[in-house]
């Protein structure tokens, strides 16, 4: 059983057969997290869970949806919704059995809308920010963190929030290969820290230590598929650099569709499924078995998203 621990499979690219590729995914073993942005995608990601059994739902508010901005596509060109966010009717999704996590959520300075610079967009994004760190504690759901180009600050933000909570506790294997791990506060007093998962990750090792040491998961795209960029190939050798480092314990599966589908479908839309390539990936890199990548990513992904029961 393959985990995609982030999928849009409910965007409106999806509009036309969202259910059938949801289907498709399902078929072939694959449980998913589907993965709100502002209000409305976040409200069809439950109702979408509550529809199919193993697909679940994370609500949140992505930090380009703060700001409008001019989006220039090639027949239509449209001002983007600037979006408040309502801690209330969040916190009212996450009374869904379905939903485990809060997010996407985070910073993001790598699209900076026109008239704008960092420096402005830092206060309001670092609040709302805030906000979902204040639900996840409020509802004892891990974070689902979108960062581009902020880990300085994302990092100093966690590290704030994380100062006086207990560590989560390590994943602990009952030993029995094919039972399902420990959960979160089983035989651990029950203290809930807060902790998540560091969502597409694309940065460095020195990065990686600072969110391990913090508790946190971090999640592999298809972007771990690509050949180097020609103008920066020490980002990919720097990313590959933390495959191959992390504790397997700690990595996550995902696909992000429907975007950055990995080699060999790169550039088409994706879909929950691909997740594989990405399992094939890491195996490759850190020579272990698809198997045993597969089986552990999977156990991750339950032990940190601990409300799951599966086949729900
Ligand atoms: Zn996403």
């Amino acid at each position: 059983m393959l985990f995609d621990t982030h999928a849009h499979a409910h965007f409106n690219a999806y509009q036309a057969d969202s259910d059938e590729v949801i289907k498709r995914s399902l078929s072939k073993n694959v449980v998913i997290n589907l993965v709100g942005t502002q209000s409305d995608t976040s409200k069809r990601a439950v109702e979408v869970a509550e529809r199919f059994k193993n697909v679940f739902a994370s609500v949140g508010l992505h930090p380009e949806h703060l700001f409008s901005k001019f989006v220039d596509e090639e027949e239509t060109s449209f001002l983007s919704r600037e979006e408040e966010f309502n801690f209330e009717y969040y916190k009212k999704l996450c009374a869904s059995e379905k939903v485990i996590g809060i997010g996407e959520c985070g910073l993001d300075f790598y699209r900076i809308p026109e008239g704008l610079s960092k420096e402005q967009m830092l206060p309001k994004q670092r609040q709302v920010f805030l906000e979902h760190i204040r639900l996840a504690k409020e509802t004892n759901l891990p974070m689902v963190i979108h960062c581009r180009e902020a880990h300085e600050e994302l990092i100093e933000i966690l590290q704030d929030a994380t100062r006086d909570l207990p560590l989560p506790p390590p994943l602990q294997r009952r030993g029995d290969d094919d039972s399902p791990p420990l959960r979160k506060g089983e035989g651990e007093g029950g203290v809930s820290p807060l902790t998540g998962t560091i969502h597409c990750y694309t940065s460095n090792w020195e990065n990686a230590q600072k969110y391990l040491a913090m508790g946190f998961y971090i999640g592999f795209t298809g972007v771990i598929t690509f050949p180097p960029l020609k103008k920066n190939p020490q980002a990919q050798a720097d990313l590959l650099e933390v495959v191959a480092k992390m504790p397997l314990e700690r990595i996550l599966l995902e696909t992000d569709c429907p975007y950055l589908s990995p080699v060999p479908h790169r550039g088409k839309r994706g879909e929950p499924w691909m997740v594989e390539f990405t399992a094939r990936k890491i195996a490759e890199i850190r020579g272990v078995s698809y198997d045993e990548v597969v089986k552990a990513t999977t156990q991750n992904a339950l032990y940190l998203f601990n409300k799951i029961k599966l086949n729900d």
